[in-house]
């Protein structure tokens, strides 16, 4: 377990993961019925920006600063509003803090929903403890993502999230969460899931597309931001997300957010992006 997601923390595939994040969270909480946010590799909820971690790579650069710089216009506000309510808690800590997925949902969660959080890196579940163990609606787990996926599903709310968030540092990961998504949706067939995958090699990310198609659930959607043309096998270009049962508007939206966020976050002068069902509709 090498990755360490300080290094990683507002860039671009962090702006776009959580404010697409936050708009399958605004969707859910429009119904007064609880409901749970679960996320199986949660990390340490909260980031300074000013840590040599972050310095290091400079990729917030690229990420949430020019996001802040450009500020979405007219319409588009309204869709990233929950975003920016997400990052103002994270400024609540100081103007350089970035915030992780858990405090991304601890922002927009009402008093009687749930967040179940798992991570299995001993240091950064102290860390996460740290920041959110004292509030009453999180549950903080150490241990494995992959196995907490098969124990918290259905969750007794019978509404919500799953985030699979995974660090990509292993080859089979890919294969991993298609096999772990299959057997989730199985447990729950109405949940929704929203699965993180890198793009560095695109064949590996339209491989990554073709095995969720493949599983053959009812509704699965794609959307995906690539910043640059790519070429260079190790760099992530691209930042990508399956989700599963996803609230009807999440296609629209996703189709007037991504073109602006390709725009603002462009690392190249080939960009581009998707929003489309690899399955149902
Ligand atoms: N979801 C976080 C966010 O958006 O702010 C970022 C998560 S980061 C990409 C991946 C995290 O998974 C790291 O914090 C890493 O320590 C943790 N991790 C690695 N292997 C894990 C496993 N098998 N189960 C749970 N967590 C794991």
């Amino acid at each position: 377990m090498n990755y360490r997601h300080a290094f990683h923390a507002g860039n671009f595939a962090d702006v776009v993961k959580h404010a697409l994040l936050a708009r399958i969270l605004t969707h859910l909480a429009r119904k007064d019925a609880p409901f749970r946010y679960m996320d199986t590799h949660a990390g340490v909820g909260l980031y300074n920006l000013t840590w040599d971690e972050a310095r290091k790579t400079g990729e917030a650069e690229g990420g949430v600063k020019a996001y802040l710089k450009a500020k979405p216009p007219g319409p588009l506000a309204e869709l990233f509003a929950p975003y920016d309510r997400a990052l103002a808690a994270a400024h609540a800590s100081g103007k350089d803090f970035y915030p992780g997925s858990p405090l991304v949902a601890a922002a927009l969660l009402r008093p009687a929903d749930r967040l179940i959080l798992a991570e299995l890196h001993p240091e950064d579940v102290r860390t996460l403890r740290k920041r959110m163990g004292h509030e009453r609606r999180v549950i903080i787990q150490e241990m494995d993502g992959w196995q907490a996926l098969k124990a918290w599903l259905p969750p007794p709310e019978r509404r919500g999230m799953v985030l699979v968030d995974p660090p990509f540092e292993e080859p089979d990961e890919a294969a991993r969460m298609i096999e772990a998504l299959e057997a989730a949706h199985r447990k729950w067939p109405t949940g929704i899931f929203a699965c993180w995958y890198p793009v560095k090699d695109w064949r590996d990310a339209e491989r990554l597309s073709r095995d969720a198609a493949a599983l053959g659930l009812p509704k699965t959607l794609r959307l995906e931001l690539t910043v640059d043309a790519g070429g260079d096998a190790r760099k992530l270009t691209g930042t990508g997300m399956i989700v599963v049962n996803p609230p009807w508007m999440l296609k629209d939206e996703a189709g007037l957010m991504l073109p602006w966020l390709a725009r603002v976050l462009a690392a190249g002068p080939r960009t581009g992006w998707k929003a489309d069902w690899l399955t149902g509709e």
